[in-house]
C-alpha cells in the first residue's frame, strides 16, 4: 500500500510537471507557428519562404507532441463546470495557425451557455486531437466542421462494456471531408501506438477515448474512404443543466452506416 502511495505521489508530481511544461511550451510554440506561417506567405525570397514553412511545421509538430503529453498528464484532474461556449472558443483559438488556407473550418455552437460537469482542459485536448487529425486527412483541402447538438445516445450504445447513464447527452462532432479510412484502419483506430502516419504517435485517439469515457461518455466513428470521417462524442449533461425538457429525437444521419 505504501508503495502504491509513493507511486501515486510520483505520478501526481510527474503529471503536474508535464502539465505545467506543456502549458508553457504551447505558449511558446503557438507564436512560432504563426510566425513561420506568415514568413512563408509574405517572404519575397523563396529560401526565406521555405524556412518559414519549416518553422511552421516544426511548431505544429511540437504542438501535437504537447497535446499528447497533456493528455497523459491527467493524473491530477479536477471536475468543474465546463461551458460549451468557452470550450469551443478555446478550441478555435488553439486551431488558429494550424488550419491551412485550403481548409475551411466552421465551429457551430448551438448554445454557448450549456454547461456540464467535466474537465475543460481534457476535453479541449480531445477536440484538438480530432481537429488536427481531420486536417491531416485533408492534404488537398476540404471542410472541417465542429458541430454541437443535444442528442440521444447512439443506437449502438452497448459496445464493449460501455455503461452509459440514461438521460440527455451533448453531442460534439468533428467532421472532415478528407481521405476517410479503410476498414482495417477503422478497426485498429483506438489501439495504442497504431498510426498510419510517418510521424504519428498513435496515442491521440486512445487518449480521446479515455477522456470521453472518464466523463461517462461515448465515442463513435463513421468514415467512408475517399469521402471523409465523422467523430461523435456523446457527453452526459447534468439534468439540471440541460437546455430544455422536451424529449429528443434521434437524428436519422446517425442511424445505420
Ligand atoms: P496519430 O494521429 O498519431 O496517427 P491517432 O490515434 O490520433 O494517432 O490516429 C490513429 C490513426 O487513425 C491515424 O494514423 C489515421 O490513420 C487514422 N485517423 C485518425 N483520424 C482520422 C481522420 N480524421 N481521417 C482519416 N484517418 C484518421
Amino acid at each position: 500500500a505504501e508503495l502504491e502511495l509513493i507511486r501515486a505521489q510520483r505520478f501526481e508530481s510527474l503529471a503536474l510537471l508535464a502539465g505545467g511544461l506543456s502549458h508553457d511550451l504551447r505558449n511558446l510554440l503557438q507564436p512560432l507557428l504563426l510566425a513561420g506561417d506568415t514568413l512563408e506567405d509574405y517572404a519575397d525570397d523563396p529560401r526565406l519562404a521555405r524556412l518559414g514553412a519549416l518553422v511552421r511545421d516544426c511548431g505544429r509538430r511540437g504542438l501535437e507532441m504537447v497535446s499528447s503529453m497533456l493528455s497523459f498528464a491527467r493524473g491530477a484532474r479536477r471536475a468543474e463546470q465546463v461551458r460549451l461556449g468557452a470550450l469551443l472558443e478555446a478550441l478555435k483559438l488553439l486551431m488558429q495557425g494550424s488550419v491551412p488556407r485550403s481548409i475551411e473550418m466552421n465551429v457551430d455552437i448551438f448554445d454557448a451557455d450549456v454547461a456540464f460537469e467535466g474537465n475543460h482542459t481534457e476535453l479541449q485536448q480531445c477536440l484538438l486531437n480530432l481537429c488536427l487529425n481531420a486536417i491531416q486527412a485533408m492534404p488537398d483541402g476540404g471542410h472541417l466542421k465542429v458541430e454541437t447538438a443535444q442528442a440521444n445516445l447512439p443506437e449502438d450504445f452497448f459496445v464493449e462494456g460501455e455503461q452509459p447513464a440514461p438521460g440527455r447527452y451533448l453531442r460534439l462532432s468533428v467532421i472532415d471531408t478528407g481521405a476517410g479510412m479503410t476498414t482495417e484502419v477503422l478497426q485498429r483506430l483506438f489501439e495504442p501506438f497504431f498510426t498510419t502516419k510517418e510521424l504519428g504517435t498513435g496515442l491521440g485517439l486512445l487518449s480521446c477515448k479515455r477522456i470521453v469515457a472518464s466523463h461517462g461518455g461515448l465515442m463513435r466513428v463513421r468514415s467512408k474512404l475517399g469521402e471523409g470521417t465523422q467523430f461523435h462524442l456523446y457527453l452526459p449533461l447534468n439534468p439540471e443543466e440541460g437546455v430544455d425538457a422536451e424529449p429528443l429525437v434521434m437524428e436519422s444521419s446517425l442511424q445505420g452506416e
